[in-house]
């Protein structure tokens, strides 16, 4: 759960994934997902004040369209902008000062439609990761966060990372790659579903949105879609990459995402299936916590019928370790700190970043390139998106 604020210190006038007190008074908005620990202060009366003031809330085109489907907003007030391409936004702050910053988005592997956001202005170049889950083998696919020099593909070095800490712990120090998650699930409900007929499974998530990558990677293995509650799947229809994977209709699949609370049994949806036909498959990473997670899945010691598989939409330890020595930056900021773990997330982020070779490179001079950049206007934002969260899984 994010507990940043808003503001972002070293370029004024703008917020980032939190929208009320203070940030209010902030000249553009930024929005890296549709998670709702992120929309704090997004409502009909926020988007119609972006009107009012003109001024805008930028973000990728598929949260753009999540937007449009939960709030009543002017199309002109929220802006795309593409993975990977740097973009020049402009505003005023509250003395008429006008603000130029080149921002970039670069792909976040989180859920459908999530970014990071790379700030730069004048001397200063921020990466918000918002919520994130990368490892070393997308790291060329992250255009947006190297440079070319001699024709070779290199890190940039930022003022600062506010980083994604969710599992910034030793408790979390690896987690089976998604795709390894998946075929794991889908070889128990394969196995399941060959038993009986008249079997089903539930995917018991813990959010309500969030597992849309495991509903399209699983739907394709097993050929079959995963019913939502209706209104997900309103939201879903707007997503292409969605849209054949998922139904309303109960009858139509064996596979239900649908329940409405985790502490309910039994499925639903449907009328016709009864209790000892029902598996449950619990996705979850909090659940691995100090685990050996090369397992990747296990039956419940003590709920029938039911099996765990380690899934995690954020980066392990390992993983935060590996993007913290390979993008170097000269402050970094957590974004998720509970004050029972406040210690620790420090701590461990001295311990990763004040490793000797760290040193060295944390100290050359951060040049801001100043790359082809277009100005942002009504006119110039169709999005390809998608291509390289699809890569990352
Ligand atoms: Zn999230
Ligand atoms: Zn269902």
């Amino acid at each position: 759960m994010s507990t940043f604020l808003g503001l972002v210190k070293e370029i004024p006038g703008i917020s980032v994934d939190r929208f009320d007190g203070e940030n209010l008074m902030s000249s553009a908005f930024f929005l890296t997902h549709c998670h709702v620990d992120h929309m704090h202060g997004l409502s009909d009366m926020f988007f119609m004040d972006l009107d009012v003031y003109n001024k805008h809330l930028y973000c990728s085109s598929i949260t753009k369209a999540l937007l449009q489907n939960k709030f009543k907003c002017k199309n002109s007030s929220i802006k795309e902008i593409d993975i990977n391409i740097p973009v020049v936004v402009e505003y005023k702050l509250q003395n008429e000062e006008k603000i130029l910053i080149t921002v970039t988005c670069i792909s976040a592997g989180h859920c459908p439609g999530s970014v990071m956001f790379l700030f730069e202005r004048n001397n200063v170049s921020v990466l918000y990761t918002g919520d994130f889950r990368i490892n070393p083998m997308d790291y060329p696919n992250l255009k947006g966060l190297h440079y070319y020099e001699n024709s070779k593909l290199l890190p940039k070095t930022f003022t600062k990372i506010y980083l994604d800490t969710t599992f910034l712990s030793n408790d979390f120090s690896s987690f089976p790659t998604r795709k390894e998650s998946i075929v794991k699930m889908s070889s128990v409900v394969r196995a399941w579903l060959s038993e009986d007929p008249m079997n089903v499974v539930i995917l018991e998530c813990s959010a309500t949105y969030g597992s849309e990558f495991l509903f399209v990677e699983l739907s394709k293995l097993l050929n079959m879609r995963i019913h939502v509650k209706n209104y997900v799947y309103d939201s879903y229809c707007r997503i292409d990459q969605l849209l054949d994977h998922v139904t309303n209709n109960p009858y139509s699949t064996p596979i239900h995402a649908c329940k409405k609370k985790i502490s309910q049994s039994g499925l639903f949806c449907r009328h016709d299936v009864s209790d000892i036909n029902i598996l449950t498959i619990i996705p979850s990473a909090m659940k691995w916590r100090g685990r050996d997670t090369s397992v990747v899945g296990e039956w419940d010691d003590v709920k029938k019928r039911t099996f765990n598989v380690c899934y995690s939409t954020h980066s392990s330890f390992n993983e935060l370790s590996a993007f913290l020595q390979y993008f170097n930056a000269l402050e970094i900021y957590p974004c998720v700190v509970k004050p029972e773990n406040e210690i620790e997330i420090y701590s461990l982020l001295n311990e990763i970043t004040n490793k000797p070779h760290q040193r060295e490179s944390v100290k050359k001079e951060y040049k801001l390139e100043l790359p082809n950049h277009k100005v942002l206007n009504d006119h110039s934002f169709k999005s390809k998106y998608f291509s390289s969260d699809e890569d990352s899984l």
